[in-house]
């Protein structure tokens, strides 16, 4: 029997199909510095029928690699069916975390003129409602996702969000959206415990929860909030966007390998 006041239904995130997850050649329009890590590549070109509509959709773009090219998953940050150029513009904010990985590799050079493939989302995910509250949380990597929930939830359900990762400028990066519903807790690494930030926010069965970024930081997280917070794991959308010395992380695989439930 459910103890929650909502009922599932109110709660069920519609999923919607999209059509055309070809490949699309994209030039890059401009080049954004937005914080120490992310950069912001605003694309043109081959956008027809280009559609995002969930706040944790992903793109897969192709970079060059030792042997060929390799795809790496991305968040749609922003999509403009016409934008300053007259044409259609979609937003890309990546991670520079160096140059050890094809895609840092690709963005600590890339600039105006320079090509790119993408493909998809194949889907889109809708946010739920009917939930008490919303908590976010992300690192650099998961930041693009973060801010589109916090527009989706924005003047319905009220959003907290504790950012963590070694960027001291994470909180400008929201701060287009910070005046709708978000309060970042900006939580820098080597002196805290991503867990004791997040003990220390407002959560109750009623919660719903987003997280992204390390995969190895949220798994104590997840913990927590599944077993000793009492969080039903319906109200749980944690995800590993990236893993400490993995390269091309599966981002299907379990979070937690020891609770892959
Ligand atoms: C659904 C989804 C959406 C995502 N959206 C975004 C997004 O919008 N923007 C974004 O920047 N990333 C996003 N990511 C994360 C991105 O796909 C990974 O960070 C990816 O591994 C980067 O590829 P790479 O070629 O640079 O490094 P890889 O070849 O995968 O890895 C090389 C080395 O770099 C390390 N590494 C990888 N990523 C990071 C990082 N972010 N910070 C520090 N070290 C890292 C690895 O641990 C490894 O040691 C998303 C991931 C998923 C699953």
């Amino acid at each position: 029997m459910s103890t929650f006041p909502h009922s599932a239904t109110a709660r069920a995130r519609e999923s919607i199909r999209h059509e055309g997850a070809r490949r699309r050649h994209l030039t890059v329009l401009e080049r954004t510095g937005l914080t120490d890590t992310l950069v912001r590549f605003t694309f043109g070109g081959d956008l027809d029928g280009f559609a995002s509509l969930g706040p944790a959709d992903h793109v897969k773009a192709f970079f060059p690699g030792p042997d060929g090219f390799v795809a790496r998953d991305y968040t749609p940050a922003e999509f403009r069916p016409i934008g300053a150029s007259s044409g259609p513009e979609l937003d890309i904010d990546v991670v520079v975390h160096g140059d050890a990985g094809p895609a840092t590799a690709w963005a600590s050079r890339a600039g105006r003129g320079d090509a790119l493939e993408i493909a998809g989302p194949r889907g889109s995910r809708l946010a739920p409602s009917g939930f008490g509250n919303v908590l976010l949380i992300a690192d650099p990597s998961g930041m693009p996702a973060l801010r589109r929930w916090i527009r989706a939830f924005a003047g319905v359900t009220p959003v907290h969000a504790v950012l963590f990762g070694s960027d001291a400028g994470l909180v400008g990066y929201l701060d287009d959206v910070e005046a709708l519903t978000a309060t970042p807790q900006p939580a820098l690494t080597g002196e805290f415990d991503l867990l004791d930030v997040v003990r220390s926010q407002d959560v109750t069965a009623d919660t719903f929860v987003f997280a992204a970024g390390e995969a190895g930081a949220l798994i104590p997280v997840r913990r927590w909030l599944k077993q000793e917070a009492g969080i039903p794991k319906e109200n749980l959308s944690l995800h590993g966007y990236w893993k400490q010395g993995v390269e091309g992380l599966d981002h299907h695989a379990p979070l937690d390998p020891a609770d892959p439930d």
